[in-house]
């Protein structure tokens, strides 16, 4: 592999680490190698590595350390460990466990809109639900992931935009897509209480693996952005953050950030609300940055939610 695919920061593991760590207490296992080498990314050491990218001599460098990581449940992770940074999934600090397996989509369907948890489908299956602001970019997102063009289109007809929404995959999960909340443009009596809305489906929601909540990396912190994810942190419902639209490199006149930046301010501010570091993946809906580590982590956190 070369250097070129690295994603744009480097990895800096402490020194002096704990020789373990796991997300949920768990008996320890052996390390799992990695399956699909193709999808982590190249860093192979525990000492930092400076990478040179001649083509954007500005990128500011994101270090994660060890703490950082999201590490699975059943997985271990030692800081000795010389092929840890290869289990790491690219523009992520996510670990891949053995449960990464059957990630492919192969085939997507509409099922329902509901406007109330208890009638959402009950056959039972595993779900993600995709939120975030008006705008974050969830339907391109949706479509990335399905690689469908048009699916998500159904959630935007009049009618469904404030409805829970049930797209079924391969006869075996949800995506599920949950109204965009903090629409500047809309009069204030129209404007999603999401608390209100969305707060019965994430805590009576069983079947409900992980919020996937999408976050805009092209633009400063947002306040709304901020209060949801310590709403989910505080009401410990697991999390994903996702963030969007990671193609955007070029500096914005108002806030003057790159997507990196923004992201490691969002952390920042987010890390208290979090008992352990929540799961990050950096995505782009216009070069699908992400889709394919999006999907591997849904498929671990979905066959280990299958078996427990
Ligand atoms: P939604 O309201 O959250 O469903 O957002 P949409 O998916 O409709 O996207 C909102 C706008 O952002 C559209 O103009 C998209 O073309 C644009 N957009 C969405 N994702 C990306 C991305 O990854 N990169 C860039 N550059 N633009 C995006």
């Amino acid at each position: 592999m070369v250097l070129t695919q690295l994603p744009r920061f480097h990895y800096l593991f402490f020194k002096n680490p704990p020789t373990s760590f796991n997300f949920f207490p768990k008996p320890r296992l052996p390390i799992i190698k990695p399956t699909s080498p193709t999808l982590f990314s190249t860093v192979s050491t525990t000492e930092p590595i400076p990478i040179t990218d001649f083509s954007l001599p500005e990128e500011p460098k994101l270090e994660i350390s060890l703490d950082k990581l999201f590490v699975p449940p059943e997985t271990e992770v030692a800081c000795d460990d010389p092929v840890l940074s290869t289990r790491i999934l690219k523009g992520s600090n996510i670990v891949l466990s053995k449960y990464a397996r059957d990630a492919q989509v192969i085939q997507a369907e509409f099922v329902k809109s509901s406007v109330r948890t208890e009638d959402c489908p009950s056959d039972g299956l595993p779900e993600f639900a995709l939120v975030g602001r008006s705008n974050v970019g969830k339907s391109s997102l949706l479509n990335s992931l399905v690689r469908r063009k048009r699916l998500a289109l159904t959630s935007k007809k009049p009618g469904k935009t404030q409805c829970i929404n049930h797209f079924r995959i391969n006869d075996s999960w949800y995506l599920v897509d949950l109204p965009g909340y903090g629409y500047a443009s809309a009069p204030q009596e129209l404007r999603t209480d999401w608390g209100k809305f969305t707060r019965d489906y994430f805590i009576n929601r069983s079947m409900l693996v992980s919020v996937f909540l999408l976050i805009d990396a092209s633009i400063p912190v947002k306040k709304i952005d901020l209060e949801y994810a310590s709403w989910l942190g505080q009401n410990q419902i697991p999390m994903t953050l996702i963030f969007t639209k990671c193609d955007k490199r070029k500096k914005k006149k108002n806030g003057g950030k790159r997507p990196e930046e923004n992201i490691s301010d969002f952390q920042e501010l987010i890390c208290g609300f979090f008992q352990s570091v929540p799961p990050w993946i950096m995505t782009s809906s216009v070069t699908n940055q992400g889709r394919d580590e999006i999907l591997l982590h849904m498929a671990q956190l979905r066959n280990y939610w299958l078996k427990h």
